[in-house]
C-alpha cells in the first residue's frame, strides 16, 4: 500500500486521482495507445485497472498494485419508484460517505460528497450533526461520479431489453456538490475535480453546481477561476441574528459580505447565484422572512430555491407545510424574485437534502425501497 495522501489522509492512490498527463508520466515508456486504453477503461467503462481487459495482464497487475479504488461500496438503496439511488461508501481508513443519483424526465443528476462529515455545524443538517472527519481526495470525489455513470448505463441497458428505449433518459447529465461536506473548505481538490469533470467526463460547466454554506473568500476566488459553473448559496435566513443561529459560519461571513460575493460572481461569470432556502416551520417561513429574503435576493441578483426542510434525528423543528411554502413562493414571485420550489427526492431512503449522515439508514428493506448489502457491516 502506498503512503497516506498528505492532505487528505486517504490511504490509497485512486486510479481516478491522476490527470491524463500524470498517468502518461506514471506509465512511462509504453506505446501511446496503452494510455488511450487505460483512459477508455477508466472513464468510458468506469472500470478499475484490473478489469480493463484491453490492457495486458502484467500491466493490469502492476497498475492494480499501485492504484486501487478508494471507495468501497457498503450498501446501495433504491427508492420505491427506482428513480433515486443512494450509495454508502467506506474509505480505506473507515470514513463513510454517501452519494445520491436522481433520475428525472430529461436529466440524471448525481449529488456528491466533498468531505467525510462536515465542520460547518449547521444544526438542521445530519452531516453537520455528525461532525467532521476529513477532506476527500480528487479520486474519492470522482469515483462517486464514475459509479453514477456506470449505474445510468446499466439501467439503460436493462431497460432496452424490456422497454425498447422508452421512459426517461439514463445518461448522467448533471453533477451537484450538495452531498456531505462543505466543498469550498476542500477548495483545491474540489476545483481540480470540477475541471476533471469537464475535461475527462465531458460535462459542461453549466451542468455542474457547487453549493456552499457561504465561505466568502473562496466564493470570490472561485469567481476568478474562469469557469461558468453554477454556484448555490445556502442562505436559509436573511438577517444576521437568525442566520448566526442556523448557520454558525455566518458569524464570520455576514449577509452583507455574501451579497457582495454573489454580485461579484455574477459579474465575473455571467451566472446568477441561486439561493437555497430550507423552509423551517415557524422559523424562516413567515411573511416577514419572505420580505427580508426579497431584499437580499434582489441585492444579490440571485434566484431562489425553496426546499422543504427534511427531518433529521438531531433537530427538533420540522419542515414547513406545503401551503406555507406556496404562500412564501407567491410572495417572492409577486416581488419579481425568480423562485422555484424543489421537489423532495429520496426521503424514503434517507437520501434527501441534509439527511446524509454516513451511517446506515434505519430504513429496512420491505414495503417500499430496496437495500442491497454490498459488504457485511462491521
Ligand atoms: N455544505 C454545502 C453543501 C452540502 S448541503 C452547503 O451548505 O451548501 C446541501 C444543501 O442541503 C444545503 O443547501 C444545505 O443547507 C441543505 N440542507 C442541509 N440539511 C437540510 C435538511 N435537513 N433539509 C433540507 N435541506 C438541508
Amino acid at each position: 500500500m502506498t503512503a497516506p495522501d498528505k492532505l487528505t489522509g486517504s490511504l490509497t492512490r485512486s486510479p481516478w486521482t491522476p490527470s491524463r498527463d500524470e498517468w502518461a508520466e506514471t506509465l512511462g515508456d509504453v506505446p501511446a495507445y496503452r494510455l488511450d486504453q487505460l483512459w477508455h477503461g477508466l472513464y468510458e467503462e468506469g472500470s478499475a485497472p484490473p478489469d480493463i481487459s484491453t490492457l495486458p495482464k502484467s500491466m493490469r497487475a502492476d497498475i492494480g498494485r499501485r492504484f486501487q479504488a478508494a471507495l468501497r461500496p457498503v450498501a446501495e438503496q433504491r427508492s420505491a419508484d427506482g428513480n433515486t439511488i443512494k450509495w454508502l461508501w467506506e474509505t480505506v481508513d473507515g470514513s463513510r460517505v454517501e452519494t445520491v443519483l436522481m433520475h428525472y424526465d430529461r436529466r440524471s443528476t448525481v449529488c456528491i460528497s466533498s468531505q467525510a462529515g462536515c465542520a460547518m455545524d449547521c444544526g438542521f443538517c445530519a452531516t453537520g450533526q455528525a461532525g467532521f472527519k476529513r477532506h476527500l481526495s480528487v479520486g474519492e470525489i470522482l469515483e462517486q461520479v464514475v459509479a453514477a455513470r456506470r449505474s445510468c448505463r446499466n439501467d439503460s441497458a436493462d431497460r432496452d431489453d424490456d422497454a425498447a428505449g422508452s421512459g426517461p433518459s439514463r445518461r448522467l447529465s448533471n453533477v451537484v456538490f450538495m452531498g456531505m461536506g462543505e466543498p469550498f473548505a476542500n477548495y483545491d481538490r474540489v476545483l481540480t475535480a470540477t475541471r476533471r469533470l469537464m475535461v475527462d467526463f465531458g460535462l459542461g460547466a453549466r451542468h455542474i453546481t457547487i453549493s456552499t454554506v457561504g465561505l466568502v473568500p473562496q466564493m470570490n476566488r472561485f469567481a476568478d477561476e474562469g469557469l461558468q459553473v453554477g454556484l448555490a448559496l445556502s442562505l436559509h435566513a436573511a438577517n444576521d441574528t437568525l442566520r448566526n443561529d442556523l448557520v454558525p459560519i455566518n458569524r464570520k461571513h455576514s449577509i452583507a459580505d455574501l451579497i457582495d460575493a454573489c454580485r461579484r460572481y455574477r459579474e465575473r461569470t455571467g451566472r446568477r447565484v441561486s439561493i437555497e432556502w430550507a423552509m423551517i416551520d415557524g422559523v424562516n417561513d413567515r411573511d416577514s422572512d419572505a420580505d427580508e429574503l426579497i431584499g437580499v435576493a434582489r441585492d444579490a441578483r440571485a434566484h431562489v430555491n425553496l426546499i422543504p426542510l427534511n427531518p433529521t434525528p438531531g433537530w427538533p423543528t420540522v419542515g414547513s407545510p406545503t401551503q406555507r411554502i406556496e404562500r412564501f413562493a407567491a410572495r417572492l414571485r409577486s416581488a419579481d424574485v425568480n423562485v422555484t420550489v424543489r421537489r423532495n427526492r429520496g426521503t424514503d431512503i434517507d437520501a434527501a437534502c441534509g439527511q446524509l449522515a454516513g451511517s446506515r439508514s434505519t430504513t429496512e428493506p420491505g414495503a417500499g425501497p430496496t437495500t442491497v448489502e454490498l459488504r457485511p457491516r462491521r
